[in-house]
């Protein structure tokens, strides 16, 4: 069986970045990822990928930042004073918090830390990088009705409700 749109596929990979550095590995957890194809579930370059593999396939895949994460855009940084973060105390250049506006809750990267503003960055954290997988699929099975209504697989690697 083919992955195809509404199909579950089951896969294994390896996440790094282009100076090699390992950037995160369904390996280290175990359990290969499950998602149901063609719903937009990954990364538009990934999902492209594994059209049309099959269970057993491995293969690389080299995925630029306009197919990944899009690119990085400075005007998203930004100043903001430190009382609207929950942690502001706490926080330091280099990780990731959360920001709540009135758009709702944001994931962002920290910057600098002042004494009462925080420079943060709303990009995603791999936003503007060009990224290497190593996938490796394990099962692609037809996905159940239930499956395809919700937009996700259930069961192992998938949703669990
Ligand atoms: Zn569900």
């Amino acid at each position: 069986m083919q992955v195809a749109k509404d199909k579950v596929v089951l896969f294994h990979y390896t996440l790094t970045d282009d100076a090699g550095t390992q950037i995160d590995s369904s390996r280290e957890g175990g359990e290969p990822l499950a998602i149901l194809a063609g719903q937009g579930s990954l990364i538009a370059g990934v999902e492209k990928a594994l059209e049309g593999k099959s269970a057993g396939d491995k293969f690389q895949v080299t995925v630029p930042p306009e197919e990944g994460y899009g690119l990085r855009d400075e005007g998203r940084t930004q100043r903001v004073p430190k009382k609207y973060f929950q942690d502001g105390d706490k926080l330091k250049p280099g990780m990731v918090t959360v920001l709540r506006s009135q758009q709702g809750m944001h994931q962002v990267t920290v910057v600098k830390v002042g004494a009462t503003v925080i420079d943060i960055d709303a990009n995603h954290p791999l936003a503007g990088k060009t990224l290497n997988f190593d996938i490796e699929i394990t099962e692609v099975r037809d996905a159940s009705e239930e499956e395809v209504a919700h937009g996700h697989v259930h069961g192992p690697g998938g949703h669990h409700h």
